[in-house]
């Protein structure tokens, strides 16, 4: 039997980056995981290290958009009708925090994480040698519409408010960013202060290498073994039982198969997404992700080709794929970008692990001595992973956490 003084459950970028900071504060950490570091909801992200974000994506307020997604021909929502009784309690305490208050209040209390996301990863780049995946070139969102874009002013007046700065340009001032853009939008957005990664697999693996010269030790095993013993957290790996005093459940959209097992009941739902590679035609590149607003999908350079990753699709975690979103979407990006072929065979499907509040846990579980939670990263887990791991490893060693740990508690449910 092994034992150490902490022990991270999951290793993809949130519970990477949570063993990364414990082991950067002297703590003895094991990473347990049954798959490789990184190989799940962590690969097959945008890639977008959103620092810039201030409202999360609500549920929609106009009749239209809602028909439309109710009938199918909307790219950016898909659902699986038997699914929607499950998870019809989630909906209705989504659409609920969607009001335009609560999405206020939730840009307040979610901006001092956002605000240090950037930062967090180029600490841990630096000393994990990974900064060659970081580009600091920003975001791209464009607006084929005016009313899309007229949407935007409450966001425009936060970010001014929270310091944020943004460039609201016309057609000609998108193109002039992204020269092989096709000029099928009206209006764009620039967000200078949002960054994006050619291989979020590759930084996780960097972190996790980091991790493990540090002296922390990667192991495989299932989570869902996890039980108390004395006064220690107990997990079978394949290298036998492994002890610690301090437990940080960091499993993603799987969190919930642990979660029933210890009697603790979150309201943690998925939204999937997929993505596709394809080949840019000829010499046509681009810089940075660029975000198509209405049709909800995002175009984003990454070192396997140019990845198409859709919007979300509620429907139960495992089950079969169901990507027909890209049937409605791919004429709507060959229009925005002249894409060639594709670039892999099989279509990638994850799982945003989110809560009805679009806030994430980052908490002690209430009345566990010595068990965390860092989960429902929602739309930006490779975003927040650093920020999750500083502030979870300040809260273990007894340090202050650089912000208020507060909004990511669990009690809140
Ligand atoms: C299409 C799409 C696009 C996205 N784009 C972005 C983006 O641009 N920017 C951004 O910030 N976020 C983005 N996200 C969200 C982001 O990918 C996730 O929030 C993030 O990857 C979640 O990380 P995680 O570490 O919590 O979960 P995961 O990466 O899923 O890690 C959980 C780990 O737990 C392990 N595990 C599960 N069950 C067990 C068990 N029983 N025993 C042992 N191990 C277990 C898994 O093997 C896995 O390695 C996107 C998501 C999708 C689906």
């Amino acid at each position: 039997m092994a034992r150490t003084d902490a022990m991270v459950l999951g290793a993809g970028i949130v519970g990477t980056s949570i063993a990364l900071h414990l082991a950067k504060r002297g703590l003895s950490v094991a990473l347990v995981d049954r798959a490789g570091v990184g190989e799940q909801t962590s690969y097959g992200n945008a890639g977008i290290i959103e620092g810039n974000t201030i409202f999360p994506p609500a549920f929609p307020s106009d009749f239209g958009s809602f028909m439309r997604i109710a009938f199918k021909r909307a790219s950016e929502a898909n659902y699986h009708l038997s699914f929607l009784p499950r998870v019809m309690p989630w909906l209705l305490a989504f659409r609920a925090a969607s009001r335009p208050k609560r999405l206020a209040e939730t840009a307040r209390l979610i901006r001092p994480l956002f605000s240090r996301a950037v930062a967090e990863h180029e600490a841990l780049m630096a000393e994990a040698g990974a900064t060659h995946y970081l580009r600091k070139t920003g975001w791209l969102k464009v607006y084929r519409g005016k009313k899309s874009f007229a949407a935007l002013a409450r966001e425009f007046d936060l970010a001014a408010k929270f310091g944020l700065p943004l460039q609201a340009l016309d057609a000609a001032g998108g193109h002039a960013l992204e020269p092989s853009l096709n000029p099928v939008f009206s209006r764009a957005v620039f967000w200078p202060q949002a960054a994006s990664v050619s291989n979020p697999l590759g930084v996780t693996r960097a972190y996790a290498a980091r991790f493990t010269a540090l002296g922390g030790i990667i192991l495989s095993g299932d989570a869902r073994s996890l039980h108390r013993t004395g006064n220690r957290w107990r997990v079978e790996t394949d290298e036998g039982a492994l002890d610690a005093a301090e437990c940080v459940i960091a499993l993603g959209p799987w969190a919930p198969d642990l979660l029933k097992t210890l009697d603790l009941n979150l309201p943690l739902a998925v939204k999937r997404g997929y993505h596709r590679h394809f080949r840019a035609q000829g010499n046509a590149s681009l810089s940075r992700p660029v975000l198509d607003a209405e049709a909800g999908y995002l175009v984003t350079p990454m070192e396997q080709g140019i990845r198409i990753t859709t919007g979300v699709e509620f429907a139960a975690r495992d089950a079969t794929p169901s990507p027909v979103q890209f049937d409605l979407l791919m004429p709507k990006v060959r229009q925005l970008f002249p894409l060639g072929e594709r670039a892999d065979d099989k279509t990638w499907l994850g799982s945003r692990p989110c809560f009805p509040d679009s806030r994430p846990v980052i908490s002690r579980v209430p009345g566990r001595a010595g068990l965390w939670l860092a989960i429902g990263h929602a739309h930006w887990g490779l975003t927040l992973g650093p920020a999750t791991g500083r502030m979870i490893a300040e809260m273990i060693a007894g340090e202050p956490p650089f912000c208020d740990p507060s909004p990511y508690r669990a009690e809140r449910f």
